[in-house]
């Protein structure tokens, strides 16, 4: 079938090989670009425009001209196959004079520039054997003269091109199927919810995106259409927060004598900031309905105890307290501080992590599923099918960004409705609190506990590395210990991790001669890393090279300097991190970031960690640097990229969204209102089967 055989039964579903000007070559190049049928045309929006200037006559040309733009007739023209350079050439005529045009590698243009066509060109005028030339102008195709205003400036789109499909095919393409394609578009919204936000119709900003009378028309456009983008992804996300808040939950309040026994635990008064995190996870755990909560906060902001305090406060209610962490390492560390906080008491404590072995495993999970257990600290062995709980009050998750969006759901599905916090030690800008995390509330501790020693900050150029080892060894000649950290940027590539055991060598063998070096890496077996982190622990091992294992949450006080290796490899937020291991007793701390910056970003980045350690600025400044896909990928999040809006700039406009969505959502859960059904069906076309999506009604 081709496009002729169908030219009314053009749809938005309609596959891109029967739109007019399409066929199943180019439908093929448009599948590459994520163009499969003819709505995902409409949603191919330029990149840019350039700026097509009022036509001058031919005839009034100047040589030097170095910005021109000019109309014409094509007189003759012809491919020019031969040579390193072939070339494809015309001449144009406007009546008060012609000129030459020549593309280099122009054959593509053969069968669209033919004698008659009308041309609009623009670029640097040139003379060759005394004509005047155009050498590889932008080109615009005019096929309906009456429409072009020749007399007024124009802005001309330019798509990204790809797939074999250079910008001028794909605009030529969306030219012509524009006037067929914009009377389906739906509109999701009547005119009064429009008009109150200052949003244009759907219809009206599609084509604005694509053909705008000028910026501030595109401007409006991309408006409507990132406000479209954000409520498909807060609508989605109200979905899914939905359908985890309307399940009934044990409402676990903590009343005065409750929460005076769990601080009486606490060797310490909690900060300000751990007092409101507390206060709005008490109010949440009151409830009937489960919390759906992140509390995000600095490495050492003291986190785990405002968890403890939830925990504690479920056992109260005699309910159970899962606590699961992303590694063996951390589970156990969490483990056996909790035990210290909770020695003396009656609260019954458990881990339970892969190594175990099948017995001991065996009698933990039957304590779990007769509620011998209150509170169980592992890993993601807890989420295994035999683990059943008998009253499972309270989950936490510990480091969530290892976690996605759709996973999340997963953790929660096993016919409980336990209240839900999840930790996370990524301070994360609010835009995208909002996004991957748009399905919780956020709780935040940005305020580190009193008596900790600073952390200082130096970039050190590779130079000067035999500098640093000498003030490292004063340092561990002084008692105290030292990370060195090596970047594993694929976990299973070999070399990366050669660079770690070799350090390791060399560092016991020179630099460290004399102390005691110890090698971690993420591919060693669990014990074995155990075995190394309790020595080092124990300030048995006085240096610890290390790949990025200890990036999530050891926990050792009398480490106190960090040396960073090929700094330049990490981005900010891992550094961060990382350094987030040192600086935990009073003395002041040293991180070194060895590297050698090669580009303003990356010598950007350094600065920036040089500068700060507020985390929160530090994510700000991330993902200006990086943006969102890149430091989040949405997509890792289960969620959709974003592709028009822009989460640092359209902030306001994410939030607008948010409210409208959750708004939305509270009155129509299933979206069922007749005055719905285009946003039902948008949103189920976008997430199908992503997020576990499914409406009740
Ligand atoms: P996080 O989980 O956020 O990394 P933790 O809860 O593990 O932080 O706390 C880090 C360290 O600070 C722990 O040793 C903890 O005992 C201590 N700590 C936590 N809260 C306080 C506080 N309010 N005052 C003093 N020390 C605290
Ligand atoms: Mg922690």
């Amino acid at each position: 079938m081709t496009a002729e055989a169908m030219p009314n039964g053009l749809q938005l579903d309609t596959p891109a090989q029967f739109v007019k000007g399409v066929g199943p070559v180019r439908a093929e190049q448009f599948a590459r670009l994520g163009v499969k049928t003819a709505e995902d045309l409409l949603h191919y929006f330029p990149r840019r425009f350039d700026l097509r200037r009022q036509v001058q006559p031919i005839g009034s040309l100047a040589a030097d001209q170095t910005a021109a733009t000019i109309a014409g007739e094509v007189l003759e023209a012809r491919y020019v196959a031969r040579g390193k350079r072939p070339f494809f050439e015309c001449s144009i005529d406007d009546g008060t004079g012609w000129v030459v045009l020549k593309w280099f590698h122009g054959g593509y243009l053969q069968k669209r520039i033919t004698r008659g066509v009308t041309l609009a060109v623009s670029g640097k005028v040139s003379v060759y054997r005394e004509c005047f030339q155009l050498i590889n102008p932008a080109v615009q195709i005019l096929t309906d003269i009456e429409g072009v205003d020749l007399g007024a400036d124009q802005l001309l789109p330019v798509y990204p091109a790809g797939g074999g499909l250079p910008s001028g095919v794909i605009a030529s393409v969306i030219r012509k199927v524009l006037p067929a394609l914009l009377p389906l578009v739906r509109e999701w919204f009547d005119r009064d919810h429009l008009s109150r936000r200052g949003l244009m119709a759907r219809a009206e900003a599609i084509e604005a995106m694509h053909r705008p009378d000028d910026t501030e028309h595109w401007g409006r456009g991309r408006r409507r259409m990132a406000y479209d983008e954000c409520m498909l992804m807060q609508l989605a996300l109200a979905l899914v927060r939905m359908r985890s808040v309307s399940r009934p939950a044990h409402a676990m309040p903590a009343g005065a004598a409750i929460d005076r026994r769990i601080r009486a635990r606490f060797p310490f008064a909690l900060t300000a900031a751990q007092d409101r995190a507390v206060a709005e996870i008490a109010a949440d755990l009151a409830r009937e309905r489960p919390m759906n909560r992140l509390l995000q906060g600095d490495v050492g902001s003291g986190k785990t105890v405002v968890a403890l305090y939830a925990a504690l406060t479920a056992i109260a209610h005699r309910k159970q307290a899962a606590l699961m962490a992303p590694t063996e390492i951390l589970a156990v560390q969490h483990y056996r501080k909790i035990a210290s906080y909770l020695a003396g008491s009656r609260v019954r404590l458990a881990l339970l992590v892969g190594n175990q072995t099948p017995r001991k495993r065996r009698i933990l999970q039957a304590q779990l599923a007769a509620g011998d257990v209150d509170l169980v600290v592992g890993t993601h062995a807890l989420l295994g099918e035999e683990i059943a709980f008998r009253q499972l009050g309270l989950v936490v998750v510990d480091e969530q960004h290892k976690f996605g969006v759709d996973q999340r759901s997963g953790i929660r599905g096993k016919g409980f409705a336990p209240h839900y916090l999840v930790m996370t030690a990524t301070p994360i800008p609010r835009t995208l609190a909002m996004t991957v995390y748009g399905d919780l509330d956020v709780s935040t501790i940005d305020e580190l506990p009193p008596g900790r020693g600073k952390v200082e900050t130096r970039l050190v150029r590779p130079g000067q590395r035999k500098a640093v080892l000498e003030f490292v060894r004063q340092k561990l000649a002084a008692g105290q210990q030292a990370y060195f950290i090596y970047p594993v940027v694929n976990p299973t590539e070999a070399g990366e991790l050669t660079a770690a055991v070799q350090a390791h060598q060399e560092l016991q063998a020179g630099g460290l001669a004399g102390f005691t070096v110890e090698l971690i890496h993420g591919q060693m077996p669990a014990e074995n890393k155990q075995h190394v982190m309790e020595r080092f622990a124990a300030g048995k091992v006085h240096a610890l090279v290390a790949s990025v294992v200890v990036e999530v949450g050891i926990d050792v006080a009398n480490a106190n300097v960090m040396v960073v290796e090929h700094a330049e490899r990490f981005g900010l937020a891992q550094p961060h991190q990382l350094r987030g291991r040192i600086g935990r007793g009073r003395d002041d701390a040293h991180c070194i970031l060895m590297g050698n910056p090669r580009n303003p970003v990356a010598e950007q980045r350094l600065k920036v960690l040089c500068e700060t350690t507020d985390g929160f600025r530090i994510a700000e400044e991330d993902l200006r640097l990086r943006g969102p896909g890149e430091l989040f990928g949405t997509r890792q999040h289960g969620l959709p990229e974003l592709k028009v809006a822009d989460l640092v700039e359209d902030f306001d406009l994410l939030r607008l969204a948010r409210r409208d969505a959750f708004a939305i959502i509270a009155e129509d859960p299933s979206l069922a209102a007749p005055h719905h059904q285009a946003l039902r069906e948008a949103i189920l076309r976008s997430y199908g089967g992503r997020l576990g999506l499914a409406f009740g009604g």
